[in-house]
């Protein structure tokens, strides 16, 4: 894998239309994909058509060694199989971007989670994975945290929501520990400042990774903070119409060429070589379905405006909570945080309202409450929420 990702871009394509060559997966239009000019006119490839090829292919032969299947961001379920050797290079790819924070895949791995699993099954796969779950919301909250700092984990790995509760109770503990090595964030769109802060209760250095359940990681980040491209043998591209592409040149067992990623990924060009390729994704979008904040039916924003002024806010403030925002009405928004900001929620309020006008020009009524945001990563609605009915003509 290494030695892949040392070569030069010219001779890595090379070795993957070698690979093409010999795996020959086939495209949603059902043709052999022999080489990249081949991958280069194939059709892009849908969930669905992915499912039904599943369903096929699994009709044709009962020999399957790992399966993973998840509901996604769309709730429809994805299947996905794979074999021993497909199964090692994956894991492989994530032992390549452990180690850049000097972490071996198979060391202590304390996990934070949706919901508590149970039953000897999942013990024995924790066991075996030298992983223990840890809660970090609910009553049992910060005596998990304290048990899960006392166990000294090598590394933590979970949804951003649950490490920056975490976070939360170990800031407002008088505790001493051995920090881990490094935090993995996966699944949620996170912000610099919710970040900055999980790596100062932690005293660790925090790493998003993006992964997809067909795949598994995408992208990871390196000690610069970029998400580099780390799967050599997965080759993504931007297309006008789909999004992105992704393309995994080695699988046998299932084909994925040109499958639409259905996140809204932008790539660049880094001068980084830290990490895997130089191709970063600059900007991740939420994992949400309706992103747009309206002022009026012709009149919209995207609502990824709200995540930058609450970062510029708490870089500006120090702190870290969550948020949603709530739309009921045009030009209305409702922000919920999980805490009050030190100095109110009024002057939160105003500054969004600020930074707003700044950008879309005109003025938006933002009214801040604290209560219970969205906690349950597992639907991954991300931070803003759409309640109006919508007309999508435009
Ligand atoms: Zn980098």
């Amino acid at each position: 894998m290494e030695k892949l990702w040392s070569l030069s871009e010219g001779d890595r394509a090379e070795e993957l239309d070698q690979l093409l060559a010999r795996s020959r997966p086939r495209n949603s239009a059902g043709v052999e994909v022999t080489g990249l000019e081949v991958l280069r006119l194939s059709p892009p490839m849908s969930k669905k058509q992915l499912r039904n090829q599943f369903q096929k292919e699994q009709g044709k032969s009962g020999k399957f060694g790992f399966r993973r299947h998840t509901a996604g961001t769309t709730g429809e379920l994805t299947q996905v199989s794979l074999d021993r050797k497909e199964l090692s290079r994956m894991l492989g790819v994530r032992d390549y971007c452990f180690r850049h924070y000097g972490v071996k895949l198979g060391q202590r791995e304390a996990r934070l989670w949706g919901r508590p699993e149970s039953g000897i099954k999942s013990w024995v796969k924790n066991f075996v994975m030298n992983r223990r779950v840890f809660h970090s919301v609910g009553p049992q909250a910060q005596s998990e945290v304290v048990e899960l700092l006392k166990w000294q984990p090598d590394y933590l790995y979970g949804y951003a929501s649950l490490l920056l509760e975490a976070a939360q109770i170990i800031s407002n503990m008088d505790i001493e520990f051995d920090p881990p090595k490094c935090v993995v964030c996966t699944a949620e769109s996170i912000l610099p400042a919710q970040k900055a802060y999980i790596s100062r209760a932690f005293k660790a250095p925090v790493a998003e990774e993006y992964g997809l359940t067909e795949f598994d990681v995408i992208a990871f980040e390196c000690a610069e903070g970029h998400r580099h491209l780390v799967n050599p043998w997965v080759i993504i591209e931007k297309s006008k119409d789909h999004g992105c592409l992704a393309t995994d040149v080695s699988r046998t067992s299932q084909s994925l060429v040109r499958y639409e990623l259905g996140d809204h990924v932008n790539l660049i060009v880094s001068g980084c070589t830290m990490l895997g390729a130089k191709e970063v994704i600059h900007q991740l979008e939420g994992r949400s379905i309706n992103r747009f904040a309206y002022l009026s039916k012709n009149e919209k924003f995207h609502a990824l405006e709200f995540a930058r002024a609450v970062n510029r806010y708490q870089l500006k403030s120090g702190e870290a909570f969550e948020f949603t925002v709530y739309q009921y009405q045009y030009g209305c928004f409702l922000l919920e945080t999980s805490s009050v900001p030190a100095k109110g929620l009024l002057d939160l309020s105003n500054f969004i309202s600020e930074y707003l006008y700044s950008v879309v020009g005109v003025c938006v009524n933002i009214r801040s409450t604290s209560g219970n945001v969205n906690k349950d990563p597992a639907s991954k609605k991300g931070y803003f929420v759409q309640e109006m009915e919508i007309d999508h003509d435009n």
